[in-house]
């Protein structure tokens, strides 16, 4: 009886909104493009679009009797685009049990756990994630949301990354012999360009949006190097010209820079934790225009969780505490020569809904709070390849809209006190 009821008040939930506009008024306005908040401004959304950005508290336009107006008084808030973060597992997440879970997990327990991270992103301020690997299941929750089925951020998903044998994304790293097998490209391994271009042409098949690769090793692998190469140029190449062929971004996990240097060349979008950058790294990023995306909390939960005995196998603990900490230097010298910088941090590796941390470790390393919110709303944006649709406040592009209490400029922990949510024009939190 219970869901017969939600389905009816969904229903005409729904159906109210379609007649409506909706007046936000901003007491301080942070839209994603200039540099100042603008005091005292109104949005006004209509269906899932912006519609209008006046200046002052209004609900003009109100005169039509078909129109019904719904005003949200934000006049003591700090209103700003949805945040959206480049770099998140929603499947998972981090506990001392993890590397257990992959035999013991059937895809409906990673679906059920996906629902409840979902929410938590989007509740926290997330509108839009770009989900970097995890067993397919994050394909089937993307589609979820997208119906309305559950709550959740727009996802952005790889599928299943794509590793060479015993990299860092082969899934059966650490397994006894007889379950080690050969996964091959369509569980994400793949050796020699042609399996990488097989690879990558599953993941159309499977209905992913982008292709992640693992360039190197990693930390949380079950495997000794957290950075050693782990393709080789063509192979990379392989991948970067076929995902262009079916209208793919690549998003590469790397901490090692020669594994970097090679995917950049290759032509690659974004590198991901970037931990050993050196000074020609830094270069290419700067000719080749690739993205940096940081994952400062990760790093740092990481080396946080390493510090428990026994929370990861005995093989990740040194890298957890080798790695972890460097990431932080590491964004300080990328961000001052000027490489492009995108929001991102691996939650799942740390708690959902802490997401926000990373403003915070983005400023500690030198970044201005401001650049800190553009990172996380028109530069993701950018990267994404939906700086026509998402990423600022301004008129045309999607109703994604977060407000925090307080001036996040002034004090970073606002960052974790999102009291609104809209994204595509319905309000989740308020
Ligand atoms: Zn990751």
């Amino acid at each position: 009886m219970k869901r017969i009821l939600f389905s009816i008040c969904c229903f005409i939930f729904i159906s109210t909104l379609q007649a409506q506009k909706t007046y936000i008024w901003c007491g301080s306005l942070i839209d994603g493009i200039t540099n100042e908040p603008q005091k005292n401004m109104t949005i006004v959304v209509e269906k899932n679009k912006i519609v209008a950005i006046e200046n002052g508290f209004s609900s003009k336009g109100s005169s039509s009797p078909s129109t019904e107006i719904n005003i949200i008084d934000l006049k003591t808030r700090t209103v700003m685009p949805g945040w959206i973060d480049m770099h998140v597992h929603m499947e998972h997440e981090t506990n001392p049990n993890r590397y257990m879970e992959t035999f013991t997990f059937n895809p409906a327990d990673y679906a059920y756990l996906s629902v409840k991270f979902s929410e938590i992103t989007l509740m926290t301020g997330f509108t839009t994630v770009r989900d970097l690997g995890g067993t397919g299941v994050n394909i089937s929750l993307r589609n979820a949301i997208n119906k309305g089925i559950i709550k959740g951020p727009r996802v952005y998903t790889a599928g299943k990354s794509i590793a060479t044998t015993g990299g860092h994304a082969d899934p059966t790293n650490g397994y006894r012999k007889d379950l080690m097998e050969d996964p091959g490209p369509a569980e994400g391994v793949a050796n020699g360009p042609d399996e990488c271009r097989q690879a990558v042409r599953q993941r159309y098949k499977d209905g992913s949006d982008l292709i992640k690769i693992t360039a190197t090793g990693g930390v949380l692998s079950v495997a000794k190097s957290s950075s050693n190469p782990q393709f080789t140029e063509a192979e990379v190449k392989a991948i970067v010209e076929t995902a262009k062929d079916y209208g793919f971004k690549v998003a590469v996990h790397a901490h090692g820079a020669e594994g970097m240097k090679r995917a950049i060349r290759a032509g690659v979008n974004s590198i991901e934790h970037g931990t050993l950058m050196d000074d020609e790294a830094i270069a290419l990023f700067k000719q080749y225009g690739t993205w940096y995306v940081p994952t400062l909390t990760a790093g740092a939960a990481v080396a946080d969780s390493a510090k428990i005995p026994g929370y990861y196998p005995a093989l990740v603990t040194p890298k957890a505490l080798e790695i972890g900490p460097q990431i932080k230097a590491t964004l300080a010298k990328a961000y001052k020569a000027g490489v492009k910088i995108a929001f991102g941090t691996d939650a799942g590796v740390f708690k959902h809904g802490m997401n926000w941390l990373e403003f915070v470790y983005m400023h500690e390393a030198g970044m201005p709070v401001m650049e800190t919110i553009k990172s996380a709303t028109i530069n993701a944006a950018e990267l994404l390849g939906e700086k026509d649709k998402l990423g600022s406040i301004e008129v045309g592009k999607l109703a994604d809209i977060v407000a925090v209490a307080g001036d996040p400029l002034k004090d970073l922990q606002v960052f974790g006190k999102v009291i609104f949510v809209m994204k595509d024009g319905i309000i989740y939190k308020q």
